[in-house]
């Protein structure tokens, strides 16, 4: 099948987001995982976080447990440094992912490192399916120079950390519960980026630069918006501005989830399992 006989996807709703702090004095804006948009299936929820105050007045995330699902951190700007109760530590710069696996469970924290200048990235939560909730954790680290760069098109480039383009680069994550795409996609200026996402998936995009016109019925996505997308087979997006966004998709895994906290499982006992694991210190 050729890209033009392909079925282009549309914009179902446009979500700003809602501000919030979280951590210690990071402020937030939550884009999936509020009453306007609860759930991307498999994605629970994301975040876009940032600072541009001193590291004095920035906490970051001290210490807290996860379990039943995975945590994505991309970095657009500034420097977070992680550890891990197994063992893994690092920093993650500008252009830099981490895909942890919390599974069974991880004790984390995420502290901010640069002393001035800004601090922006985006978390997503990953929903794991029912059968490998309670899989070890497990940790998947790059740097910017280790994504992949698909610079095939004319008009656009991609930063290809999941998920495989049109071209045929393959982003660096590993992931065979939701065969995910993850692209950092700029776009340049009056040109078109089509690529083909998988017909199965949920698909969204979030506008960091410019803003973008999407689909046939070119819908208007400013900076900062997210946009929920219909199902189809590829993806259409052009620009009078230069732009850049991301595209996440992922294959949903229409199972029952049950949130609570830091804790996603399928159903209340086991969350309340995991705060009884927590509290007796067998999280781990
Ligand atoms: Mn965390």
């Amino acid at each position: 099948m050729t890209m033009n006989n392909r079925n282009i996807r549309e914009v179902l709703k446009i979500i700003d987001g809602q501000k919030t702090s979280d951590g210690d004095g990071v402020q937030l804006t939550r884009l999936i995982g509020t009453a306007e948009l609860n759930l991307i299936d498999p994605f629970l929820l994301m975040d876009a976080f940032g600072s541009d105050k001193p590291l004095d007045n920035i906490g970051g995330f001290p210490s807290h447990p996860h379990r039943g699902f995975e945590t994505v951190t991309y970095m657009l700007a500034g420097k977070m440094r992680h550890k891990d109760s197994a063992g893994n530590a690092g920093v993650i710069a500008e252009g830099g992912v981490q895909w942890m696996t919390a599974g069974k469970g991880i004790i984390h924290s995420e502290m901010p490192e640069q002393q001035d200048g800004l601090l922006s990235g985006l978390q997503l939560w990953v929903n794991l399916p029912q059968s490998v909730k309670m899989t070890e954790s497990k940790y998947q680290e790059y740097s910017k120079d280790d994504v992949p760069l698909d610079q095939s098109n004319p008009g656009y480039s991609i930063r290809v950390i999941a998920g495989k383009t049109q071209n045929g680069v393959n982003g660096v994550i590993e992931n065979s519960h939701i065969n995910p795409i993850y692209w950092d996609v700029k776009l340049h200026e009056n040109r078109q980026f089509k690529e083909i996402i998988p017909a199965e998936h949920n698909a969204f995009l979030f506008v960091l630069e410019g803003n973008v016109y999407v689909g046939e019925s070119q819908q208007l996505v400013n900076k900062g918006q997210l946009a929920l997308l219909d199902m189809g087979e590829a993806l259409s997006i052009s620009s009078n501005t230069a732009s850049r966004f991301i595209v996440i998709a992922g294959k949903p895994l229409n199972e029952p989830i049950a949130r609570g906290g830091p804790f996603v499982m399928n159903s209340q006992e086991e969350i309340q399992q995991a705060f009884n694991d927590y509290n007796s210190g067998n999280l781990v």
